[in-house]
């Protein structure tokens, strides 16, 4: 059996980011080994994101498209945003996978295969893969392709689920300058419904229909739904649909155990890096990753520590979703509050980088009585199931 420094067990988004990061860290001649049963060679998603003008990441070469202006349609409010320094950004699934594997393929240290993983396991000595088969061993593995149990009650699990045309309009009718992120003018039936337009220049633009609740739709509602906003709100003179696109992201507070053993370390959406209140995940992901390198470097251990204070965010987002879950206020006007009256501070809200007075000044634009009751009802369900 080969043994390898580091097993990357699933090399998508953070699989592929984590070898990588290795690559350009005093790692780079560590022998890894990436598993996957897919060739990643298809655009089967794109990840948009916000990222301050002065901290570019490693992807930047490769963004798809950013904007400098977001737009909102809210409840009482229709407009810009104010995003201070930060940038609006995409990037296409097809474009990182290549990027990456092109990297990692200049590095003889670096194998990948394409195997279904069956079983991950710790042992008194590193962790091992077994995949169609054949057992691999490590002294780590990273494991990306741990599914999430959503289904305790006690925990709140919402999914964020969308559908998306990319449409190519007969007449010129987007502002390519201009990204709107959430567009609320459509009927919510109780539930969180809005629209994003990510226009590509001023024919061409992703039109996406995004959810926050606990059920699936059928196919053809979400079509309904694009349909009915490209008819109402854009003046396309006719268009074509050029690609779709549907995912679905958990939503949840489910605790997931970044190390769920000695030799083992989730990462990605399994180890937790997904933003249960709004679903974002490339951004924590890169941050947790680039914290992970650095330990190992530094200490020899990938553990990333954190403070017991840093745990308020995810009261926070356990709050939030059950405003939504328990419909304690109408979404679009939460957000409508939340982005239009703490701008550029929501973004570093939502990216944890505030400081506890800060999120007292944001808490303050909330309507109180929804969110107190929910505060007591996330206490009530965990200390009492
Ligand atoms: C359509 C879509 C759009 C999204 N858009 C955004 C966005 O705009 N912004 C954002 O921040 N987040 C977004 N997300 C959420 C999140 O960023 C992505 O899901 C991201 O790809 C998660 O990275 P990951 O590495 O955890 O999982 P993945 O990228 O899914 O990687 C897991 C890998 O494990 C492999 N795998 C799984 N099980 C096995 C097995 N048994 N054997 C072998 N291989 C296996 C899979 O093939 C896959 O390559 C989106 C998600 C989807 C689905």
């Amino acid at each position: 059996m080969k043994r390898y420094d580091f097993i990357i067990a699933g090399g998508g988004m953070a699989g592929l980011s984590l070898a990588y990061y290795l690559t350009q860290s005093s790692l780079r001649h560590k022998s890894v080994l990436i598993l996957d049963r897919e060739p990643k060679n298809r655009n089967d998603r794109t990840w948009c994101f916000w990222e301050h003008r002065d901290a570019a990441g490693p992807f930047e070469s490769i963004i798809f498209r950013q904007w400098e202006t977001v737009t909102f349609h809210g409840t009482t409010y229709a407009g810009p945003l104010g995003m201070g320094a930060y940038q609006y950004k995409m990037l296409r699934g097809i474009d990182f996978y290549r990027f990456v594997l092109d990297e990692l393929a200049k590095w003889p240290t670096i194998e990948r295969k394409q195997v279904t993983i069956e079983q991950i396991s710790d042992t008194p000595t590193g962790g091992q893969v077994k995949a169609d088969g054949v057992i691999y061993e490590a002294d780590y593995v990273f494991d990306s392709t741990f599914q999430l149990s959503l289904d305790d009650r006690k925990n709140h699990n919402l999914l964020q689920h969308f559908k998306g045309w990319i449409i190519e309009a007969e007449k010129p009718c987007f502002d390519p300058d201009k990204a709107e992120i959430m567009d609320f003018r459509i009927e919510q039936h109780g539930d969180c419904r809005f629209v994003y337009v990510l226009p590509f220049d001023e024919k061409t633009a992703l039109i996406e229909f995004t959810l926050f609740n606990e059920q699936l739709l059928a196919d053809d509602q979400y079509d309904r739904v694009l349909r009915h906003y490209v008819d109402q709100y854009l003046e396309t003179g006719g268009y074509i649909i050029r690609e779709t696109e549907f995912g679905i992201i958990p939503m949840s507070d489910v605790r997931t155990e970044e190390k769920p053993a000695k030799h083992i370390v989730r990462i990605g959406t399994s180890g937790g890096a997904t933003k249960a209140s709004t679903g974002y995940t490339f951004q924590r992901t890169q941050r947790y990753l680039r914290e992970m390198v650095q330990n190992m470097a530094q200490s020899g251990t990938p553990f990333r520590q954190t403070g017991w204070f840093d745990h308020r965010f995810k009261l926070y987002d356990s709050i939030f979703l059950n405003v939504l879950e328990q419909h304690r206020h109408p979404a679009d006007d939460v957000f409508t509050r939340v982005y239009v009256k703490n701008p550029e501070r929501v973004f570093r809200f939502l990216d944890e980088d505030t400081h506890f007075l800060d999120e007292l000044k944001l808490f303050t634009t909330m309507p109180w009585w929804p969110f107190t009751s929910a505060f007591f009802a996330v206490m009530r369900r965990k200390w009492f199931g």
